[in-house]
């Protein structure tokens, strides 16, 4: 659908979305060359030069020769007419103003700069005049990443130094000072190269997908595929297919640390590496990323959520590996789930998308049942590999001491694999040494000043931490509240005490600990995974880091500390969400020749979720959970806002979610119903008070306007923030 760019001729009003905070486009004067829709500009705003985009004819509303004109025309392709249609609609599917949505799609560093004007840093051969612990931190972290080059302030932020620092290495040569290389091209991919053999049901799913991207149209298909049945191999088939039409294609991923493996697996393909779009690339390799993809030169992408607002003008799939994985939610500024906004973006460009996974959500799942996706299934593991099997340790009969979280059971399957020199690993969703820090003199749990929160022990950081707002503080030798010495006490278990605990029992064994907080860098994190690919841990404790799409060929058994950790919440999807860990932890075992084990710990075996787990009856899992979400009337078959206001006076906050209870007439009138207001679960964070207000509504029910009619009839005072998430994941 390619729709003809309109031509603003010189002189005549145009239209200039910007990324500043104003309710609409404002009208500016076309340039002397005139100005294409979708043109990245600069204009004049104020005292100040701002980027936007062209955004269509202008009003009219002000005569020609009263408008600012535009200053700039940035030499990029504009903005494609599908990409625009996205972030108007993504705008108002999640209730974002467009100018912050716009800013999604402008994440180019050094986009607005003035030619020539950016320089970047890299290793030089020259040797400083003189070492300084400054100095030697900013080598060292250009060392830790040859090859790469950096802006100034970036370099500088990843040192822990000031850009004086960096200046100062320039003289002697030891850093390399550059005008920014030009963005370069990428390596052409073959799509033509010949793929693996694939197993008959793997051709066939292949088959199926490259036709649905042959067809040029929008369409979503659900792959739902045991985990080793090779869902990578045959989705690579449909990214052959686009790129053999001369189109984009983007593979989103949830955990991007973990990408190494995939990167090679697409050189492997296709012989040559792709684009790459996330926090752990340099801001000079995401600028080239943002240019070749604007350009159509970048075939295919991989990313994290945000590569979603990459400027492509071609795109004929979107791939989202793991959808089901709740890291595809942002969670602050814009909230949007990346997994739904892949679907509109692709319903836009008449793309194709591809959810793959082992444990499909429910959402994905009943769309597919309701013929709104296609689906298609791998049910074996692809070659020798076979499923692990699963079995759970009833911790009623362990009789445990206190401090020890191994069952006997547990401690014995471990054994078995270190003589076998088999990897295992243990598994318990919870950073950090202790979830709960006591003082055994007043019975205080040490708790975060700004939030509702407990303080969290980091022993390897030798801090306590708040899980909420990232505050951390030395671990304090007194209790804080009654000042006595000595007497805190480390409550429960989180991998670093697990790890603990596994060392004691195994001195002889080398024991990796894989938790996000662990690692300054998705680089260091990924180099840490492939070492234990490679063998260099014999045991693995981890967080749910290590369920997310990474292989360990030598693991063959996963112990699963407290199976029942995530059913104790009233969470909506507590079910949903420990089924999907808990296969998906399972999963990692065995996923080479040897076959593979799965125990899991849990005071509850007769429990229907834990039961439900072992059975390995996907299907009939999800068919109970839906049958219940139905009778409830919660998504999927029914929709949801959250609201959260947040002050920092309570009764402020208060205030204004009884104001909105009153005056629901909007929502009424589509058949929707408002609980709260109520304390949010975390009641407090970064000194704010939070107050929730939940919106259910019909499953057809036009949510955003009501939303957006029922806000409007009450003032928001300054001092407040009140934020909307449609379809909340997260009920905190
Ligand atoms: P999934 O994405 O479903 O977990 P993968 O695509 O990662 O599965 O496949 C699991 C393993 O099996 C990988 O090492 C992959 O290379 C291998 N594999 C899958 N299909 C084939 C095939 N047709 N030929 C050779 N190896 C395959
Ligand atoms: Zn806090």
């Amino acid at each position: 659908m390619i729709s003809m760019s309109r031509f603003h001729p010189p002189g005549t009003p145009v239209a200039v979305l910007t990324t500043q905070p104003l309710d609409r486009a404002l009208d500016y004067r076309a340039p002397a060359e005139g100005v294409e829709d979708g043109a990245y500009v600069e204009v004049p705003l104020g005292p100040r030069k701002v980027l936007g985009v062209v955004w269509g004819t202008g009003t009219g509303d002000w005569p020609v020769e009263k408008l600012r004109p535009i200053l700039r025309i940035l030499p990029v392709p504009p903005m494609a007419q599908p990409f625009r249609d996205f972030i108007e609609r993504s705008a108002s599917y999640t209730l974002t103003p467009l100018p912050a949505m716009l800013r999604l799609g402008l994440r180019a560093p050094g986009l607005g700069d003035p030619p020539g004007k950016r320089r970047v840093y890299s290793l030089g051969t020259g040797e400083p005049d003189r070492a300084t612990d400054a100095r030697t931190a900013v080598l060292q972290a250009l060392r830790e990443r040859p090859g790469d080059v950096f802006a100034l302030s970036e370099l500088a932020d990843m040192a822990g130094v000031s850009t004086s620092v960096v200046k100062g290495l320039v003289k002697s040569g030891a850093i390399l000072e550059q005008a920014t290389a030009r963005d370069a091209d990428y390596p052409t991919l073959d799509p033509k190269r010949p793929g693996k053999t694939l197993a008959p049901d793997q051709g066939e799913a292949a088959q199926a997908l490259r036709t649905s991207v042959k067809s040029k149209t929008y369409g979503t298909t659900l792959l739902k595929g045991v985990t080793g049945s090779g869902k990578t191999e045959v989705y690579l088939e449909a990214v052959a297919e686009a790129l053999a039409q001369g189109r984009q294609a983007l593979v989103l991923l949830p955990e991007i640390a973990l990408t190494a493996e995939f990167l090679t697996r697409v050189e492997a393909r296709f012989g040559a590496r792709p684009a790459e779009w996330h926090s752990g690339v340099t801001q000079a390799e995401r600028r080239r990323c943002w240019s070749r993809v604007s350009t159509g030169q970048a075939r295919l992408v991989v990313g994290a959520r945000s590569s979603l607002f990459l400027p492509f003008q071609n795109l004929g799939l979107i791939v989202v590996d793991e959808e089901h994985d709740t890291s595809y939610k942002q969670e602050d500024g814009v909230l949007y789930s990346a997994r739904d906004m892949a679907v509109l973006r692709a319903s836009c460009e008449g793309a194709q998308v591809v959810l793959a996974t082992a444990t499909p959500s429910l959402e994905s799942w009943a769309n597919a049942e309701l013929g709104k996706y296609k689906r298609l299934d791998l049910t074996s593991r692809f070659g020798e590999a076979v499923l692990p099997k699963l079995a759970t340790i009833d911790m009623r009969d362990a009789d445990l001491p206190g401090g020890r979280w191994i069952s006997p059971a547990l401690q014995r399957a471990i054994e078995t694999r270190l003589i076998a020199g088999e990897q295992s690993l243990v598994f318990l969703n919870r950073r950090g040494y202790a979830p709960v820090t006591l003082c055994r003199a007043c019975g205080q749990q040490v708790a975060c000043h700004q939030c509702d929160a407990r303080m969290v022990e980091h022993r390897f950081l030798k801090r306590l931490m708040c899980h909420q707002c990232g505050e951390s503080a030395p671990m304090p030798p007194a209790c804080p509240s009654c000042g006595v010495e000595g007497k805190l006490a480390a409550v429960g278990p989180g991998v670093e005490r697990m790890a603990e605990e596994v060392t004691a029992l195994f001195p002889e064994a080398r024991v990796a600990i894989l938790s996000s907080d662990l690692f300054g860098s998705a680089r260091s994190l990924k180099a840490k995974v492939e070492e234990i690919a490679e063998g260099g841990a014999d045991i693995i404790v981890g967080t749910q880091l290590v369920a997310k799409g990474h292989n360990f060929p030598r693991l063959t058994l996963v112990g699963v500390i407290d199976a029942d950790l995530g059913l104790q919440g009233s969470d909506l999807r507590a079910a949903e969400r420990t089924f999907q860990l808990m296969r998906q932890v399972s999963g990692r075992a065995g996923r080479a020749e040897k076959p593979g084990e799965a125990l899991l710990q849990t005071y509850q075996p007769e429990h229907p979720v834990i039961r439900a787990i072992l059975s390995g009856d996907e299907e009939a899992f999800l068919r109970e959970e839906a049958a219940q979400r139905r009778a409830a009337g919660v998504p999927p078959y029914g929709r949801m806002a959250g609201i959260v206001i947040s002050d920092p006076e309570a009764a402020v906050a208060f205030d204004l979610g009884n104001a909105l209870a009153r005056n629901t007439a909007p929502l009424e009138e589509i058949g929707a119903e408002v609980y709260g207001p109520a304390p949010a679960p975390i009641a407090r964070i970064r000194g704010r008070h939070r107050v929730r207000l939940l919106v259910k509504a019909p499953r057809q029910a036009p949510i955003q306007p009501a939303l957006t009619a029922w806000v409007a009839r009450v003032t928001v005072p300054r001092s407040t923030r009140l934020s909307i998430d449609i379809d909340p994941q997260s009920f905190l």
